[in-house]
């Protein structure tokens, strides 16, 4: 067993820790304020790799493979977990959708998109379903031209900023469930197509929003895959995503663990360092052990990811794990700082509000669990029996 990383990951952590310090930490709380992500970092986390990084390299891609994507997402989250979740996340799960579209549209769309010239959406919740996704209500409706694409589509991250979004309706209207969906490139700017931003308590970068398709027109070859295949297509990147997501929220609680740490040795009460007593250190020592346990469990599974092993239980562990511990140990940090952990002048209240959305995108942790059950009980105990994909 060798927890060492090579010297190639090695320099790609320590040039990503140097962008995520001066460039990336810097914006953290301005977006917050304003409410808005910020383009011109958006494209240089881009021309850092950090969303070709997940691209092969036949589509153009870096391809990093995964466990030095999921060092990236430790050390992005670390500055910026909402930067990370768009970029590595959302457009991680966009591009493995588009690397199903025809050269011509790969080079439209995908291109720019790793370039950080186009931003893409993951439009899969429904006002009505979310971890239900298969229940999707949107339908596409096959024309001479086209499909014409109806319905709406609910909590979708960047959907402000989005220049186009994969967007995941029914074709089939008789197929039951997962069967008769289907995945589309759809152009922002199209006929039909609108939008709604969200009044989000955290994660105000991610610009989440509403999408409303009222019969917008997009050509045959927008289909991404077949039709039928959307399910498929939108949950075939979710186990590796989940890993990402817990990394970035174990970034953002070792990021405030080591401050608190730094804080507790120069703040004194009594005459002495708080960090000597140890109603505080232990606290810290704990939540700095159940954040090291779950990191380790985060590069297991990508490591299996990168052997072609099997590795759903292990995100499912991971994804209903690491938000909580990381709110856990962020929430105590922030009572560590006394009333300046309250203010607006630390991160660490942002950091709260942030992790916390963290803990339902991309499956609830109530729901990551029926994904570990699902491997240690077998399919018959999943809630919804074993006939889903
Ligand atoms: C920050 C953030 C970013 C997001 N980004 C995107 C995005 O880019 N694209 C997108 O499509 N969606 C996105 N979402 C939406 C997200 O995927 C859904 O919110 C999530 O899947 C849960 O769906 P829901 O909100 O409809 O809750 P529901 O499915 O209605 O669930 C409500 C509650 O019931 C629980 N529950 C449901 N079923 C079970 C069960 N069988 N057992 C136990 N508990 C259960 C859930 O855990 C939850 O607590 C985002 C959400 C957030 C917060």
């Amino acid at each position: 067993m060798d927890f060492g990383l090579t010297q190639d990951q090695r320099d790609f952590l320590g040039a990503l820790e140097d962008f995520a310090k001066k460039e990336v930490a810097p914006l953290y709380a301005k977006q917050d304020r304003e409410g808005r992500l910020d383009r011109g970092l958006w494209k240089k986390a881009c021309q850092m790799g950090l969303l070709s990084m997940r691209v092969p390299i036949k589509a153009g891609g870096i391809e990093l493979g995964p466990v030095a994507s999921g060092l990236a997402s430790e050390a992005i989250g670390k500055a910026d977990p909402n930067l990370a979740t768009g970029v590595i996340v959302v457009g991680g799960l966009c591009a493995l959708g588009l690397q199903k579209a025809a050269p011509t549209l790969q080079k439209a769309y995908l291109e720019p998109m790793m370039k950080g010239d186009k931003i893409a959406a993951f439009a899969l919740t429904e006002p009505h379903c979310g971890t239900d996704a298969a229940a999707l209500k949107a339908r596409a409706v096959k024309t001479s031209a086209g499909y014409k694409l109806s319905g709406e589509k609910s909590g979708v991250s960047l959907v402000m900023p989005a220049d186009l979004a994969v967007v995941f309706a029914r074709t089939d209207q008789k197929a039951p469930g997962a069967k008769g969906i289907s995945a589309f490139l759809v152009p922002m700017d199209i006929n039909g197509v609108a939008r709604q931003p969200l009044l989000d308590m955290g994660g105000k970068s991610l610009e989440r929003g509403l999408i409303f398709l009222d019969e917008a027109e997009v050509p045959h070859d927008h289909l991404l895959g077949e039709e039928g295949e959307g399910f498929k297509i939108a949950m075939q990147g979710f186990d590796e995503s989940r890993v990402h997501l817990a990394l970035m929220c174990i970034g953002a609680a070792k990021a405030t663990l080591d401050e608190t740490i730094a804080y507790t040795k120069e703040r004194s009460a009594f005459q002495r360092p708080i960090a000597t007593f140890e109603g505080v250190s232990f606290v810290l020592a704990e939540h700095a052990s159940l954040i090291e346990s779950v990191r380790l469990l985060c590069y297991k599974a990508l490591w299996m990811k990168e052997q072609g092993l099997k590795h759903s239980k292990e995100a499912g562990f991971v994804k209903a794990l690491a938000p909580r511990l990381a709110t856990n140990a962020i929430r105590d940090c922030l009572a560590l700082h006394g009333h300046y952990g309250y203010t607006l002048d630390l991160p660490i209240e942002q950091r709260l509000r942030d992790i916390l959305g963290l803990e339902i995108a991309d499956g609830t942790s109530q729901v990551s669990k029926i994904v570990a059950v699902r491997e240690l009980f077998g399919k018959e105990y999943l809630p919804y029996g074993p006939g889903r994909l």
